[in-house]
């Protein structure tokens, strides 16, 4: 029988209830327990893919092409798990899908109400991942915070659930916020208090609850919650902010998360603590000690909102870690390059990264980073739109062609090196209409992919979210300039990674590698980069060239990535936003 973990949050959003799930799911996947995770997002679009990143953070992509909420992430960061379509549900999934049931004529005769069709749909979908994935546990996260109106049918679906699957097979953790008022110096425990007593109206009683502060809280507080909250003075636990999010497991795992849960939910876990997170221990270490700081610039539109580019920041992080070393990022707003010039921005940064985007806002800067790193030898590697830039840079600047632009940002240009992909001509519908998900990639010569994928013919599969591609007509011209295309798909038509090979490491990927780097297992093309931003040459402000005294390349951990992911095809689908 499969278990349950419910999630939810109080007080107030934004205090890492993604992180905690995932950590959830890491301390039973140590214990040896097969777990999945869900997010239960509460708003009304189907799916973040039309979402702008202000809106919502960065929109994670599976494997078999979903287009999903930033918590998605975390949960196969910390788990290391595949997640797919069923893992993120939304009220836009559910209501459209009650609401075409009725219009199917599967309810004649009655009235469709909130209680209990939508709430059966939303139990529905739980189901069908637990079988899916035949997991021991399923960690299910409610998005929002108690209290929200149309987290309702969600609190009220996961309440049923305890009488219908048994008490021991559902627990519920209630995460909440602990204010510091610094007048009187203390924490405050009452929001808490009367976010548990809303959840109780509802009908949940939390068996744990977790009070995220910012402060270290003093012991007196864990009983005056177990008095006002009615849970085990082993069911309160503590969760002070960190410097690092892969802490948190260790943090819950110290204070007997996973024994709580196996005595719980009758798991019969052998008693542990953070022992059984071996491997995890050792990477904490690992990010606590004092080491090199690199300084990297990620240069996009989004620079504003970081967890617009969490799967990047994470990825630029583990791949640091991997050669130890701490990566710092300087953000980059691409509008600010195009208002005072690059060297103003970028002067001095170790490496840069042009991550994915949408709409014409800010590629101009993107373009003017590229010649930047191309011209003085920075390590650049592009992400998606940051492949794009460099084909149009070169295009530009290398070839001559002035006018040289994706169609998506010029529809007329003379010179349209990055252009619609011919399935895409005609495709109206903004949401899931992209090219989505993973599709194999071939690597050739013998420049940084091939260096980072394990040599030239080696297939890979990556996670695309693209409507645009690199035209094939400019393949012979863009080659004779130093461009080359080193990744392509099986069949030669795609173009998925270009490169120069004349440059230390300046490469660009058609798909996102972003999503496929985990803390103990950086991707490959990261994890390149960083080893040659590491070696690298910094151009310093008075304009000379410097060569630091960068790394050995050593990999401290020895930690290494399955780097084919195996996945269900991604569907011809997608959408796209801009901000
Ligand atoms: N806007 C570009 C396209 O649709 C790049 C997308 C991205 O960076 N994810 O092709």
């Amino acid at each position: 029988m499969t278990k349950f973990i419910f999630v939810t949050g109080g007080v107030v959003s934004s205090v890492g209830k993604g992180v905690c799930v995932g950590s959830i799911g890491r301390i039973l996947k140590s214990r040896g327990l097969s777990v999945s995770l869900l997010k239960l997002d509460p708003y009304l679009n189907v799916d973040p893919g039309t979402m702008s990143p202000y809106q919502h953070g960065e929109v994670f992509v599976t494997d078999d092409g979903s287009e999903t909420d930033l918590d998605l992430g975390h949960y196969e960061r910390f788990v290391n798990v595949q997640l797919g379509k069923l893992s993120n549900v939304t009220s836009g999934q559910i209501y459209s899908d009650v609401i075409a049931r009725e219009r199917r004529g599967e309810f004649l005769g009655g009235t469709i109400q909130v209680v209990p069709h939508v709430t059966d749909s939303i139990k529905e979908r739980i189901m069908a991942l637990a079988e899916s994935s035949s997991a021991d546990v399923i960690v299910v996260e409610v998005g929002g915070t108690v209290g929200d109106i149309e987290g309702l049918p969600f609190l009220e679906a996961i309440r049923q659930m305890r009488n219908e699957v048994g008490r021991d097979n559902v627990f519920y953790t209630h995460l909440t916020f602990l204010p510091y008022i610094s007048s009187t110096d203390e924490l405050k425990t009452k929001p808490t208090q009367h976010s548990v007593r809303e959840l109780r109206g509802i009908g949940i009683q939390p068996d744990a609850i977790i009070c995220r502060s910012d402060q270290t809280v003093p012991e007196g507080l864990r009983s005056k919650i177990v008095v006002h909250c009615d849970v085990p003075i082993e069911g309160v636990l503590m969760l002070p902010t960190v410097s690092s999010i892969y802490e948190v497991p260790l943090i819950l795992e110290d204070q007997g998360m996973g024994n709580l849960l196996s005595d719980t939910l009758r798991l019969n876990l052998k008693d542990a603590g953070r022992e059984s997170l071996n491997g995890w221990v050792e990477f904490v270490d690992q990010i606590k000690k004092p080491k090199e700081t690199l300084e990297v610039a990620v240069v996009g539109k989004y620079v504003d909102l970081h967890d617009s580019y969490m799967s990047v920041k994470e990825a630029l992080i583990h791949a640091g870690l991997h050669h130890d070393r701490d990566v710092e990022i300087r953000w980059v707003g691409s509008e600010d390059i195009e208002k005072d010039g690059a060297e103003s921005y970028l002067s001095g940064v170790r490496g840069i990264v042009v991550p994915g985007g949408f709409g014409y806002r800010g590629v101009e800067g993107m373009i003017d980073a590229v010649q930047y790193a191309r011209e003085n030898q920075i390590p650049y590697l592009g992400l998606c739109l940051g492949m794009q830039v460099m084909v149009i840079e070169a295009a530009r600047n290398l070839l001559g062609k002035k006018d040289a632009n994706s169609t998506e940002f010029d529809e007329k240009t003379d010179n349209p090196v990055i252009d619609l992909m011919p399935d895409q001509v005609g495709v109206t519908d903004k949401g899931g209409t992209m090219r989505l998900g993973v599709y194999p990639c071939e690597i050739l010569g013998e420049g940084a992919s091939a260096r980072a994928y394990g040599g030239s013919e080696t297939v890979i599969m990556e996670r695309h979210r693209h409507r645009f591609e690199f035209n094939n007509s400019f393949k012979v011209s863009l080659a004779s300039v130093g461009l080359v295309a080193t990744g392509v798909s099986p069949d030669g038509q795609l173009v998925e990674i270009v490169e120069y090979e004349d440059h230390p490491f300046m490469a660009g990927t058609q798909f996102h590698p972003e999503f496929l780097s985990g803390p103990t297992r950086p991707h490959p093309m990261f994890r390149e980069f960083i080893r040659v931003v590491s070696n690298g040459v910094v151009k310093t402000p008075n304009g000379a060239n410097s060569t630091t005294n960068g790394g050995n390349g050593k990999d401290s951990l020895g930690f290494e990535r399955d780097t084919n992911s195996k996945a269900l095809h991604g569907s011809q689908s997608g959408s796209t936003t801009d901000a």
